[in-house]
């Protein structure tokens, strides 16, 4: 039978006999034995219960249940943003004295995290084209634990090749990490070979720009084993996220199939004006883009191609002036992150990948002119379009 993440997730039924439809809001950090040999057995990974928020709590199982069941996952575990999430997981992987490959377009906290952070604590990270995988294969040493790669990655929107980078794990027996965060329900990572999933849920999972969080959905024994009270990555360095947050996620989790529909079709819409206008367009629906193949090979019916898609307008100078007259406009709003109703852009050489070196992002391909776009819900793609023609005739950028 196919698998498909909206219904699978819709199936994910909350019963928790209060009677209430969404779960209630667990308020306690801490939670009450009824006896010394109960809290033991807790402790111990036996019995039923809870024994701290910062493991478990009601509210964040019910949204890890609803998550691993559209992932396709035994279980799953949400933190306080995404990059705890990444962190978490790199870290429980990854010890001193291993290595690990990693895709040279990721979003620029990964890369900063990779490049600066993990040689701290001699992790040594090959960074790689991550859609050569002769180069990808290349890579692999003795100490290698992990690949790691975003499905598309941002800003640069390639497509990884999920079966063929779980092959390449497989023959070297290491895991395959796969961030997600662009292409929620699109496409099912775990379905094609990965290990572990992770995502920044602060974009399209959560839908609203309200919260930072994030999600690691995995096997129960590298669940469990990141919340184990001894060695637990997660249990230790504390990420966890607050239930309130976990409670009002949860209720927008549920509408993210309609959502991640409206957010492609309008994609769709603005790639083939663009293309029709003459810009340089990268948006994964497009046939003629160099990873459309991978993207059909891995992708989910009946979502799309997804929200994210970039034009080159050359020069910084240009992206920022056209950015702006956007924003007045009334287009959306020049502001990092993505996944919002609303269509956000920015100019990801000076935003969000500036943490990645200049000669990095001219290695990646990366223009300095480089506008991405979170397409956001607009009902009428066409309206939202004519005025950005607009604002592209007065900058001379179109004719
Ligand atoms: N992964 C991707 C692909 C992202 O774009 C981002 C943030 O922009 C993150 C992870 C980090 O997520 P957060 O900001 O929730 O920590």
């Amino acid at each position: 039978m196919k698998f498909d993440p909206a219904t699978s997730l819709q199936d994910s039924l909350h019963l928790d006999g209060t009677k209430g439809v969404n779960p209630a809001i667990s308020d306690s950090a801490t939670f009450a034995f009824k006896s010394g040999e109960a809290m033991t057995a807790c402790f111990e990974g036996k019995g039923d219960g809870f024994l701290y928020s910062r493991h478990w709590n009601p509210t964040n199982v019910e949204l890890c249940n609803s998550l691993a069941a559209m992932e396709g996952t035994e279980k799953a575990w949400v933190t306080g943003s995404g990059m705890a999430a990444i962190t978490s997981t790199i870290l429980q992987i990854c010890k001193s004295g291993d290595h690990l490959i990693a895709s040279r377009t990721a979003y620029g906290g990964t890369y900063a995290f990779m490049l600066n952070w993990l040689p701290k604590y001699n992790i040594e990270v090959s960074f790689v084209d991550i859609t050569n995988l002769d180069e990808v294969k290349a890579c692999i040493q003795d100490n290698t634990k992990m690949i790691y790669t975003e499905t598309m990655t941002n800003p640069m929107l390639q497509v990884a090749d999920i079966p063929e980078l779980r092959s390449i794990a497989d023959a070297a027996n290491i895991l395959l990490v796969i961030d997600n965060t662009f292409t929620p329900m699109i496409v099912s990572p775990k379905l094609h070979g990965a290990h572990i999933v992770v995502y920044s849920m602060t974009k399209f999972i959560n839908g609203k720009n309200d919260a930072t969080a994030g999600a690691i959905c995995g096997d129960a024994e590298f669940i469990d084993a990141l919340i184990d009270v001894n060695d637990g990555t997660a249990m230790l360095l504390g990420p966890v996220l607050d239930t309130m947050r976990a409670a009002s996620i949860y209720k927008n989790l549920f509408t993210l199939h309609i959502r991640m529909k409206q957010h492609s079709k309008n994609a769709m819409y603005l790639a083939n004006k663009f293309n029709e206008i003459g810009l340089a367009v990268n948006y994964v629906g497009l046939e003629d883009h160099p990873y459309h193949a991978t993207m059909k090979k891995i992708m989910n019916e009946g979502y799309g191609f997804g929200g994210m898609i970039s034009i080159d307008l050359e020069k910084a100078e240009l992206a920022s002036k056209f950015m702006s007259k956007m924003q007045d406009a009334g287009v959306g709003y020049l502001a990092v992150s993505l996944g919002y109703y609303k269509t956000l852009f920015s100019n990801s050489g000076k935003s969000t990948s500036s943490e990645i070196p200049e000669d990095e992002q001219k290695k990646m391909g990366m223009s300095e002119g480089l506008v991405r776009y979170s397409v956001g819900l607009d009902n009428d793609m066409e309206r939202t379009f004519n005025i950005m023609m607009e604002q592209l005739k007065e900058l001379k950028l179109i004719s």
